[in-house]
């Protein structure tokens, strides 16, 4: 994972603002092959001292309440903040790998795409009363 920060003073808040980039191994939910999940986001934060001070902000910072020794843990943060980008259902891109990936390990049966009885079906059988108009019994 890699974060930039930049710390500035916003009135009375510290503000870090950043990038955050990293990349995650998950499972395609499709085809179940490994997959990796690229995230990059930006980021801005607000540090205050108390739950009263992070209502009074406008919905525009993301509020970081500091403990009581006016620290916080910078890395536990930067999780929350990845774990709310990484899908529920991960699965690779249509049309990427995802199908090669099912079709070299048999998860699309290509069987049951077409039948061929199916067709033949309806082709149209002769009837064995046929036989019958052809004869003049009059
Ligand atoms: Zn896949």
């Amino acid at each position: 994972m890699h974060a930039s920060a930049t710390f500035s003073r916003r009135k009375d808040h510290i503000v870090v603002a950043g990038r955050l980039r990293a990349s995650w191994p998950l499972e395609c939910q499709r085809c179940l092959e490994p997959m990796q999940v690229e995230i990059d986001e930006p980021y801005e934060l607000v540090f205050v001292d108390s739950e009263e001070e992070s209502r009074a902000l406008p919905d525009v910072f993301d509020p970081v309440v500091l403990d009581e020794n006016g620290q916080m843990h910078l890395v536990d943060l930067f999780e929350d903040e990845l774990i709310l980008h990484v899908p529920n259902i991960p699965r690779h891109e249509e049309g990427s790998d995802c199908q090669r990936f099912a079709r070299e390990h048999g998860v699309i049966d290509e069987a049951t795409v077409g039948d061929p009885d199916e067709a033949s079906a309806d082709s149209p059988k002769k009837s064995p009363f046929d036989v019958l108009k052809d004869l003049n019994l009059h």
